[in-house]
């Protein structure tokens, strides 16, 4: 399928190193749009919408930024930690937004599985559906952060 040249420039944008190290796409094949389409259809199967997610990432974000760099139990399987670094990061769309560069990190304690991401992170899912490719950074798989931010069984 012949894409557009404004998703052409995004694809280019996101799979370039210039916004954050490694891309966003990692070492994902798959084009934006069909990456979007395949976590929206997990998200939907696991009973959830990308508002409820986010909102509560962001609830999340919002109670451990007040403990300045230490764990903070969310409840008694929980907990979360947010390490705050100098400057900020773009939005790759083609829109103005800036996000601090913040990362949030859960820690579900029974498994110890632990899942981070970026105040960018809550942005790129509330804004644009997109959890990252697979293989970069700040790759979420829908999941698993379900699972540990709503401590689903899967
Ligand atoms: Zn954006």
């Amino acid at each position: 399928m012949k894409e557009s040249p404004q998703i052409q420039k995004l694809e280019t944008i996101l799979r370039s190193s210039k916004l954050v190290a490694g891309g966003f796409m990692g070492t994902d094949t798959r084009s934006s749009s069909e990456i979007i389409e395949a976590d929206a259809t997990q998200i939907s199967r696991l009973g959830f919408t990308t508002k409820q997610i986010t909102a509560k990432m962001q609830e999340i974000t919002d109670i451990a930024k007040a403990a300045l760099g230490n764990w903070v139990d969310l409840d008694d399987k929980n907990r979360a930690r947010v390490d705050e670094a100098k400057g900020i990061i773009v939005c790759p769309w083609p829109h103005p937004g800036r996000f601090a560069k913040r990362v949030t990190v859960v820690n579900l304690i029974e498994s110890n599985e632990t899942i981070h991401w970026s105040d960018l992170n809550i942005h790129l899912i509330a804004e644009h559906g997109f959890f990252e490719g697979k293989g970069s950074t700040f790759r979420i798989e829908p999941d698993i952060l379900a699972k540990i931010i709503f401590q689903i069984k899967l």
